[in-house]
């Protein structure tokens, strides 16, 4: 005894129109309506499904996290650039603290790990990236022209020690 009309908007995704009668003049509406959306039981359906799409995406994205974190190997020695050209390069498993480019930064390396003990640039960028160890990971210091990059075994790079 329910005379049921549904017309779908020009897009064909929103049920726009929704009319629920009883013989006896009742109105009763066991749906759901949101914002002028009907919620039937495919729309219902449809936001599941996006529910599932994003848990999906989300638990996609933690794993690529996860896998990087695992597949990332440390470097062997970091390469130190001024204005795009090598001056340095130093083995991160030889501790020791090197003044670069005329003592505007000073690279300290220790326990496999490189980082910048001083800089003299106003920003401090540099100083506050912290660590460095796994293959392309970089500290850059912009107003000194300055990019210090972890590299591996494989890297293409020529050794100057
Ligand atoms: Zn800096």
């Amino acid at each position: 005894m329910i005379a049921f009309a549904a017309h779908y908007s020009n897009d064909a995704k929103h049920l726009i129109t929704y009319n629920s009668q009883f013989a006896a003049g009742n109105h009763s509406c066991a749906l759901a309506r949101i914002g002028g959306t009907v919620m039937n039981g495919t729309n219902v359906k449809k936001m599941r499904y996006d529910i599932l799409l994003i848990a999906v995406l989300l638990f996609i994205s933690a794993v690529s996290v996860g896998l990087l974190m695992l597949t990332r190997t440390a470097g062997e020695r970091v390469v130190v650039e001024h204005n795009g050209t090598q001056i340095a390069s130093y083995l991160l498993s030889v501790d020791g603290e090197y003044v670069l480019n005329g003592g505007t930064n000073v690279l300290v390396i220790e326990g496999g790990e490189a980082y910048l003990r001083y800089a003299d640039c106003p920003d401090k960028v540099c100083v506050n990236t912290g660590r460095i160890k796994y293959e392309g990971q970089t500290i850059v210091c912009l107003p000194n022209k300055i990019a210090i990059t972890v590299r591996g075994t494989d890297g293409g790079v020529d050794i100057v020690q």
